[in-house]
């Protein structure tokens, strides 16, 4: 029974963890963190004018952070898929989206494929130098006539003795001029339909590979992306990487985990942005009281941490079910999809609760905004995520 001793009080302060993390993982999140905030950080204003340095690979490969998930014997950390999204959570704290996308572009959707479909020497001569950062990956799937139609694309590799000749185009492609090799979506067959994709692994120095152009973006300055022209570029045979003709499932698979890490990415950068924003909240004042005191703006709050926390159970229940051995497409969609979405809403509530300040570069959450904008169309538009939801029902 309940006494004046014993009542339960509401703990508002809890910061107990979710299940899926150990002590472990607060260590790593320890770790990630105090290097994000000490080295990372500090640029992020200049890193908006000069993208990101690719000195950064290298430094995260000296500390273990390009290789959390991968084998040891890779000189991986060895670790789980929740380091991962520890990994995602902390990059937030940069307060650049660029470069915690520019990032989980080569640790969680360039490298995976190697990792699981490449063959021994591909590993050695692709994921190792990766995961110590002396070799930075790209990404390419996306292309001028075909992006949420991944069936549509036309650049084309064809067989000519032990070489093939890849000839095309790809577009909006992050760490594109950076990159030392590419993760290469073609089709070699195509009359196969999804059967007719094969995918594979470009030295960006190869002759052919041309890096046209330097796109200009809405937000995600600091990261560079890249209009890519392929001319015959020959290859040997065993740059295939996977199965020739399955390229197509190859990558669907890949943007399980990369929908998956992004969505990890919103929930943090969201949860970053209402932190900020709190605290401006409870400093500045208006008509006497602090802006935060309005039952208005506390509605927001309200409205936005309860989002956040939505989209935060999506994605570490989601987790533990990829880290469990399902391929949850359905949820990792879902998600995908809710994530974004709170993102980019928190986003804009919080220059709302700005003010004019929300509107000023100064305050940081405009970009915030910019940022996050683009995770509603990235890796799979909000359109496309409800499709893959709507037909797992069948329809
Ligand atoms: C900054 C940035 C970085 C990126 N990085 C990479 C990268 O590293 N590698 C890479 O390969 N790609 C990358 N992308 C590409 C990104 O994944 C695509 O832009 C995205 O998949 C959408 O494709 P699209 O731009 O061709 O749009 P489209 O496919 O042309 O879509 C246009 C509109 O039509 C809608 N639409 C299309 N099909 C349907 C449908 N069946 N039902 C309903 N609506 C539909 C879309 O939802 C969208 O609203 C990046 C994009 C950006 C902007």
């Amino acid at each position: 029974m309940a006494t004046a001793a014993n009542v339960l009080k509401p703990d508002f302060q809890s910061q107990k963890k979710h299940f899926i993390f150990t002590p472990e993982h607060d260590q790593l999140r320890e770790s990630i963190g105090r290097f994000v905030e000490k080295e990372l950080a500090p640029h992020a204003e200049e890193w908006e004018e000069t993208t990101f340095p690719d000195s950064i690979f290298p430094r995260m490969g000296e500390l273990g952070f390009l290789g959390l998930s991968y084998p040891e014997e890779y000189g991986g950390q060895g670790g789980d898929y929740y380091c991962n999204i520890v990994l995602a959570e902390e990059m937030a704290k940069c307060n650049s989206g660029g470069v915690a996308m520019g990032v989980a572009v080569h640790t969680d959707m360039a490298t995976p494929p190697v990792f699981l479909f490449g063959t021994e020497e591909q590993k050695q001569k692709y994921l190792v130098p990766a995961i110590k950062g002396e070799k930075i990956s790209c990404l390419g799937i996306t292309e001028p006539d075909a992006g949420s139609d991944v069936s549509g694309i036309k650049t084309r590799a064809v067989r000519d003795g032990d070489e093939y000749v890849i000839n095309g185009s790809k577009t909006f492609i992050t760490n594109g001029h950076r990159a030392d090799f590419i993760v290469l979506v073609t089709k070699t067959d195509a009359d196969a339909g999804y059967d007719g994709f094969t995918l594979f692994l470009v030295d960006m120095d190869s002759p052919g590979v041309i890096r046209e152009k330097r796109l200009e973006k809405l937000g995600m300055h600091s990261s560079d992306t890249a209009l890519l022209a392929f001319q015959d570029v020959r290859v040997p045979a065993d740059a295939v990487l996977g199965e020739v003709g399955k390229g197509f499932y190859h990558i669907m698979w890949e943007l399980q985990g990369e929908r998956l890490i992004g969505a990890a990415g919103c929930v943090a950068g969201a949860q970053r942005s209402f932190d900020k924003t709190l605290q401006y909240a409870l400093e500045r004042k208006a008509f006497g009281r602090e802006i935060g005191h309005f039952q208005a703006i506390r509605h927001k709050f309200a409205e936005m941490a309860t989002k956040i926390e939505t989209a935060r159970q999506m994605v570490y229940t989601t987790a533990w079910r990829f880290q469990n051995g399902e391929y949850p497409v359905r949820e990792i969609s879902m998600a995908k999809l809710h994530a974004a979405r709170v993102a980019v809403e928190v986003a804009d509530e919080c220059i709302q609760i700005h003010g004019g300040a929300g509107y000023m570069k100064e305050y940081g959450v405009e970009r915030v905004w910019r940022d996050m904008r683009l995770n509603r169309i990235g890796a799979g538009t909000d359109e496309i995520m409800l499709d893959v939801i709507g037909r797992s029902y069948g329809l």
